[in-house]
């Protein structure tokens, strides 16, 4: 079903309360590390202030797990988006209660406010009726523009659906549209990457995709486990042989399918997850047994370099080595190289993959890269997150 957003939605004069995802990284003297996250809503901020409403923000921040912590306080972030915006963002020192009713009953329209830290309170997390209720007190209209925050069913996330209209920022609206555009008519071929460290945590993602591609390339941590159940040796690499049932079926899945799975052909190893290590280049046959698989090798990435050339749509998920170690970052850079060089729709999901791109500078170089990290998983696994089912769709 097609979602609301606030262009749907008379915003002028109005009390919308917009719940963002401003978990940024930020050290405990308050400096924060990356304004991606901040960056990210302003398009849903701006259209509200542009159309004149009162705007009250609403995010988490780390885990205080339901207390008040002092290095988790909002008022750094308030700071660093009132200098992006050059206009006022004042903090509040709650999220609910009469002080900040009524605050927020005297803002002016285009007036920008940003509650306290939601994860003070017990109840967002366990997701408290109690406190969406008082949360719901300070706005006619709640926004949910936090789509990296959406497959948790939190008060701030779920509960404020109860009681009031519910619709969808422009981010979360983006990447919905970004993200479902992959399942539907994508254009083709339409190649899967995969990678990342662990196969448990991608094998939602490989169930649901398989049907839908033409091709699936694997890399990462998780190529061991594929390349160990190929019968290969891979040393030391950690291999999740409780998944080797799920790998079988997957392949079967895409024999079935006709969908091809390519593995790795060669490999760069290592005897540890160290910049000090020694590298060296070896054939998939041919791994030592006191080795471990740190990247791709030069023949895969030129393999999977000449299928994505013939793609016109490719989904991306989990880098293909340990790519925070310089020395093992060659075949992540020189796959996202290709992709940002495609004439293809390039869609990017996973926190790490995400950092991956952006670590290289290629973010704009792709039609989307998901502020999601454990949300775009979920996506792309094909389950519905809790926070874009209750938005208000039309009939
Ligand atoms: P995402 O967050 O994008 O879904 P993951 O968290 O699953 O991705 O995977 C990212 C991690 O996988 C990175 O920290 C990277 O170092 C690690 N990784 C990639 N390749 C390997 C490998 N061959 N061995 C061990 N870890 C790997
Ligand atoms: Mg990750």
């Amino acid at each position: 079903m097609q979602k609301k957003t606030i262009r749907d939605e008379e915003v002028s004069g109005k009390r919308v309360l917009v719940r963002v995802d401003f978990n940024v990284p930020m050290d405990l003297n308050g400096v924060i590390e990356d304004d991606t996250r901040i960056r990210a809503c302003l398009p849903t901020i701006m259209y509200l202030i542009q159309h004149k409403a009162r705007v009250i923000l609403c995010s988490h921040l780390g885990r205080p797990h339901g207390k008040v912590d002092e290095h988790l306080r909002l008022k750094p972030v308030a700071r660093r988006l009132s200098e992006i915006l050059h206009k006022q963002v004042k903090p509040l020192m709650e999220s609910i209660g009469a002080g900040v009713e009524h605050i927020v009953s005297e803002m002016q329209n285009g007036e920008i406010v940003l509650l306290e830290n939601l994860r003070f309170y017990p109840g967002e997390e366990t997701n408290d009726p109690g406190f969406s209720h008082d949360l719901s007190l300070l706005a006619d209209i709640y926004v949910n523009d936090a789509f990296g925050a959406s497959h948790r069913a939190h008060a701030s996330i779920v509960g404020l659906a109860e009681y009031l209209p519910c619709v969808a920022g422009l981010l979360m609206e983006k990447e919905i549209e970004q993200l479902s555009s992959l399942f539907e008519n994508p254009l083709r071929p339409f190649a899967a990457i995969m990678g990342g460290a662990k196969v448990a945590d991608k094998i939602g993602i490989l169930e649901n995709i398989i049907s839908k591609v033409d091709i699936v390339l694997i890399g990462g941590g998780m190529g061991a486990t594929f390349l160990e159940g190929e019968g290969y040796g891979v040393g030391v690499s950690p291999v999740e042989r409780n998944k080797m049932e799920m790998v079988k079926k997957i392949q079967q899945k895409a024999e079935t399918l006709d969908v091809k799975i390519f593995l790795p052909k060669d490999l760069i190893v290592a005897e540890k997850l160290e910049s000090s290590a020694t590298v060296q280049v070896v054939s998939v046959d041919d791994i030592p047994g006191n080795q471990m698989i740190v990247d791709i090798g030069p023949l895969t990435i030129k393999e999977f370099t000449n299928e994505l050339k013939k793609c016109k749509t490719v989904a991306w998920n989990g880098p293909m080595g340990v790519f925070e170690i310089p020395q093992f970052s060659n075949g992540t850079k020189s796959i996202a190289t290709v992709l940002a060089d495609l004439d293809a729709t390039t869609v990017i999901g996973g926190g790490s993959t995400a950092e991956a791109v952006t670590q290289f500078g290629l973010t704009d170089h792709m039609t989307h890269v998901s502020t999601g990290g454990g949300a775009s998983l979920q996506f792309l696994s094909g389950k519905t997150l809790p926070g874009i089912e209750v938005l208000a769709g039309f009939q």
